[in-house]
């Protein structure tokens, strides 16, 4: 099963652009080249293709539907999303339809977020956390790589 491009307004320019799920390199608009933030659904059989063609940090948004944490800090991931276009990919795995690839990362509480640098997990951060929180684990730990 391949993973959904989805269709996301350039913030730049407002251009629709039809962003690919998994690709190498990272993804411009068509029409002014601006960056722009890349934010996958990702489930069981999509999760390895979206996560290992990734040349940049990747966040991976463990979450579920019924948790009202998860709820709060994913609007704050999806403006990082924006912030940090061209620097960051977020996949948003639903635990819920997604079991093993929450048992892969022995995750036993949720909202839980890993960074992942070229497939490997550089980064690790519990419960849902403000802008500035998310900000300041995602620039300190892609510094440190
Ligand atoms: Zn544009």
């Amino acid at each position: 099963m391949k993973a959904e491009p989805r269709i996301v307004k350039c913030p730049s320019c407002g251009t629709r652009n039809r962003v690919p799920a998994a690709t190498t390199g990272v993804v411009r608009c068509a029409k002014c080249h601006a960056d722009m933030p890349w934010v996958v659904d990702a489930g069981e059989n999509t999760f390895d293709e979206v996560v290992q063609t990734s040349s940049v940090p990747v966040v991976v948004d463990l979450w579920a539907p019924w948790c009202g944490p998860c709820r709060t800090v994913s609007p704050l991931l999806e403006q990082m999303a924006v912030e940090y276009a061209g620097r960051m990919k977020l996949v948003k795995v639903n635990v819920d339809s997604a079991p093993s690839i929450q048992q892969r990362f022995g995750v036993q509480g949720i909202p839980t977020f890993v960074l992942l640098s070229g497939g490997e997990e550089v980064g690790r951060l519990v419960g849902a956390q403000p802008l500035a929180g998310l900000r300041s684990w995602f620039d300190s730990t892609v510094a440190g790589l």
